[in-house]
């Protein structure tokens, strides 16, 4: 049922107040906002009555398959639209060639996705530089991911060469002359870490604070500045993902002066977990948990627009790689189905943190970077009807055990959230209602897109 009236709810909108709106939508996209109680002869009533209506939210930085293959793509698009989430980008990593990886994994996904999808590509190897402008036209990629610290051997783990500047420099000058696509940049000064946590674990550091020590801010902070000042001399765009401290964000805030082409990125345990946390390996993140002052610095950044948006980098390894002593602990958990949720509550209700501001962090802000607007996070008349109704007084407690995740823990497991998603809407079709999937897998279509351009929805080759 793709026509039909969404009735009684208050619309969030990324540029204005919120608006108590009907919406009419017509073969799956919205057609147009009608004053409340128009008349719509003929056409079914969906009620929202009660609820906030948000553009469809974008988890724009989720990673597939560090659990299991395939079944993830299932999984982990479940539990998206379980947590409000009707588009997910996806991150690759490949040593190789993208094109057969592509191939088979695009299949995989299209049969299994409940909510839209696109992908990212990592770089390492040379290949990944000749054939960027491939990558970009003939598989609808327009971001690349670029590991600053995987210098050396450290990526091996993820069976990815090491690069250096050299590289990099290549990197951000073919990618301003096959169109400027997004170079997402992983900072680390993975030289000064190397020393440093030798130091800790040779004093036999074991906590999160020792983890965060490891990985001095400054590790975050002056490969950004290193980023930025290449990417202006190349002609690139940067985005820097899950930026945790506050010597990052006042190197970006200097910098964006004179360099506008950067794009910040934070994750919601930044907002709700310090390095004084206990969780031992299962708080383990790269980067780290830090202070209380990184964290109230990342909600100012929040409120005065230095982080222009919120993704979950959400992993669902299972709990037996987290639960372990801290060094032999995997990196990442899951974080998509509680990153609205902690928006809510702790942005929302304890910080005032206006709904529009959240409706532009999680829906309408990824669109753009990522070039899937304006079909998606958008409420305007012509984009898809995707909405994530939200219930702003819901008080639930969150149980990882409720979300379809492969991965069977939580961060946020027990916190008493207050404002939760409870409809998820992907093109007309309802695909979460009140926590619980509905329908099958395949819904989701894969995003092809194009730089500066709308994507389209459903081309695979
Ligand atoms: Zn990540």
């Amino acid at each position: 049922m793709t026509d039909f009236i969404l009735r009684g709810g208050t619309l969030v909108f990324p540029d204005k107040p919120p608006e108590k709106k009907d919406v009419l939508v017509k073969g799956g996209k919205i057609d147009s906002l009608l004053a409340q109680g128009a008349a719509a002869p003929g056409v079914p009533e969906q009620s929202a009555a009660g609820l906030h209506v948000f553009p469809g939210l974008i988890d724009c930085h989720v990673h597939f398959g560090m659990g299991e293959k395939i079944t993830e793509y299932s999984t982990e698009t479940a539990n998206a639209a379980q947590g409000g989430f009707t588009t997910v980008l996806g991150y690759f990593l490949n040593n190789e060639a993208y094109g057969d990886v592509f191939r088979r994994e695009l299949e995989h996904a299209v049969a299994r996705a409940h909510v839209d999808f696109g992908f990212h590509f990592s770089t390492a190897n040379e290949l990944h530089i000749k054939e960027l402008g491939e990558y970009v036209k003939e598989y609808g990629v327009t971001s690349f991911k670029y590991f600053m610290n995987f210098k050396g051997e450290e990526g091996r783990y993820l069976g990815l060469d090491g690069t250096d500047d050299g590289y990099f420099y290549d990197l951000l000058k073919e990618s301003a002359r096959v169109g400027r696509p997004i170079v997402v940049c992983h900072t680390e000064n993975i030289e000064i870490v190397n020393r440093e946590r030798r130091k800790v674990q040779s004093a036999g550091g074991t906590t999160l604070k020792d983890w965060s020590a490891s990985k001095p801010a400054i590790t975050e902070s002056e490969p950004a500045l290193r980023a930025m000042y290449l990417a202006e001399e190349l002609g690139a765009r940067v985005y820097f993902p899950h930026i945790s401290s506050r010597k990052a964000l006042d190197v970006i805030r200097f910098w964006r002066q004179r360099f506008k082409d950067v794009i910040v990125e934070t994750c919601p345990h930044y907002l709700t977990h310090t390095e004084d946390s206990e969780l031992g390996g299962m708080g383990k993140a790269n980067p780290p948990f830090r202070t209380k002052d990184d964290l109230e610095a990342i909600w100012e950044a929040i409120f005065d627009g230095t982080v222009d948006l919120v993704a979950s980098d959400h992993n669902a390894r299972k709990k037996v790689n987290k639960d372990k002593p801290l060094w032999l602990a995997s990196q990442g958990f899951p974080a998509t189905a509680s990153m609205l949720p902690v928006m809510l509550s702790e942005g929302y209700h304890k910080r005032k943190l206006p709904l529009q501001r959240i409706c532009q962090l999680l829906a309408t802000v990824p669109a753009k970077v990522f070039d899937i607007a304006p079909l998606k996070g958008s409420l305007a008349p012509g984009a898809d009807a995707d909405f994530t109704l939200v219930d702003l007084d819901k008080e639930r407690v969150l149980h990882a055990a409720d979300f379809a995740s492969y991965a069977e823990y939580n961060l946020h497991e027990g916190w008493n959230f207050k404002g939760w998603p409870v409809r998820s809407i992907s093109r007309g079709v309802t695909v979460m209602d009140e926590h619980k999937v509905v329908g099958e897998g395949g819904h989701g279509k894969y995003l092809w897109r194009r730089i500066g351009q709308p994507p389209i929805p459903g081309k695979t080759r």
